[in-house]
């Protein structure tokens, strides 16, 4: 049996990792500060014996006894990112070196949930891991894009000098039940606003584009790559390569919730990136993984999750 730490366990994909490694009979130790997860997404696994829940904030060390870490402990949405940009690239910065000191002193296998945004607003398309990027380091998403960039040149460095077995997985937007109703990313924002018949916030004219992949298949590849042999490293992009404008997003919300919702235009963020898409060939190759679930399907599930709660 493996003794499993997941910080951010009470977040959006956190929730679904302690479910997963839990119902494989993993002892599991989730970690959080609820800055931006939610009791509530755990709430049905305090009982068992193989689920334990400790309050941190992964900015301080941690000692406990682990043999994996799956380091997800950092707020995903820009809304929330950027309310505490500090706290943002101390959680992923700070964060880190903490994590892979306790990986080190242990000797634990370690995952880190980077992000596309480390590729910021690309110039190639789609993105694939041989791309360095092409990110301000001084503007408003930088907390989240550089301290995401940090924490990977902190795991390879860790990798180079210590000789950790780290995993290292290149998130795109993934979507799915367990996203905070509040949490401001596009795919509940869209949903809530249908749902409750308000106006849908297209920011910009809404032909920037984002790949969203259903979170149930963002999960078997995180613990398929935790599988992996010594030598895999990666970076490794995960994601749906399907490919949509914010404005066809809305259309499909729309379409799927039956609502009559009219669109409002807002201005576009500053540094929004204008096109996403990862090119998924390392994930076939080295984790024999492709998502199965298209937008359409995963959508459904979504509302589904989002009329019940609101
Ligand atoms: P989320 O905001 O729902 O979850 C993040 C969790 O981390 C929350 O439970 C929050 O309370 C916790 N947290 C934040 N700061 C912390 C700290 N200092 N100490 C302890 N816990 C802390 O976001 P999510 O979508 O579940 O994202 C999880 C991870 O995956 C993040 O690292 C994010 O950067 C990464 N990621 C997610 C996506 C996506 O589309 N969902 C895409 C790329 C990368
Ligand atoms: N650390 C931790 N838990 C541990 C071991 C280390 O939180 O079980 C923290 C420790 O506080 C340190 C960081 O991880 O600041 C980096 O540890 P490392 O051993 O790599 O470096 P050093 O202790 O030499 O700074
Ligand atoms: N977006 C939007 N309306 C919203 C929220 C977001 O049009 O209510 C846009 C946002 O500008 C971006 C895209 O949707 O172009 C995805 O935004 P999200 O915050 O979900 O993720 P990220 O920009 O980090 O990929």
């Amino acid at each position: 049996m493996n003794k499993v730490l997941i910080t951010g366990g009470a977040g959006f994909l956190g929730s679904h990792l302690c479910d997963r490694l839990v119902k494989q009979g993993n002892d599991v130790l989730c970690v959080d500060n609820f800055y931006t997860g939610n009791k509530q997404n755990i709430r049905h696994l305090l009982n068992l014996p193989n689920f334990e829940l400790m309050r941190h904030d992964v900015t301080f060390p941690l000692y406990v006894e682990v043999n994996q870490i799956y380091n997800l402990a950092c707020p995903a949405s820009p809304v929330h990112y950027q309310s505490d940009p500090v706290q943002t690239t101390k959680t992923s910065v700070h964060g880190a070196i903490n994590m892979l000191g306790l990986a080190k002193r242990v000797n634990a296998k370690i995952l880190q949930a980077s992000t596309s945004e480390v590729y910021g607003d690309p110039e190639i398309h789609p993105q694939n891991e041989a791309y360095w990027g092409r990110v301000n380091p001084i503007g408003i998403r930088s907390c989240y894009d550089e301290g995401k960039r940090c924490a990977e040149t902190l795991f390879f460095d860790y990798w180079r000098q210590h000789a950790l077995a780290i995993k290292v997985l290149r998130i795109f937007n993934t979507y799915g039940p367990n996203m905070h109703p509040n949490d401001g990313r596009v795919v509940s924002n869209f949903i809530v606003q249908a749902l409750r018949k308000g106006p849908i916030t297209i920011f910009g004219d809404g032909s920037q584009t984002r790949s969203f992949c259903y979170v149930d298949g963002l999960i078997d590849a995180m613990v398929l790559m935790m599988q992996t042999s010594q030598e895999i490293t990666g970076p490794i992009n995960v994601g749906n390569p399907g490919e949509f404008t914010m404005l066809e997003l809305a259309e499909l919300v729309l379409k799927l919730t039956q609502s009559k919702s009219k669109l409002t235009f807002q201005a576009l963020p500053s540094d929004d990136p204008k096109q996403r898409k990862p090119d998924i060939t390392l994930a076939q190759r080295d984790l024999n993984w492709s998502p199965k679930v298209n937008l359409e399907d995963g959508l459904k599930e979504t509302i589904k999750y989002f009329k019940n709660i609101i």
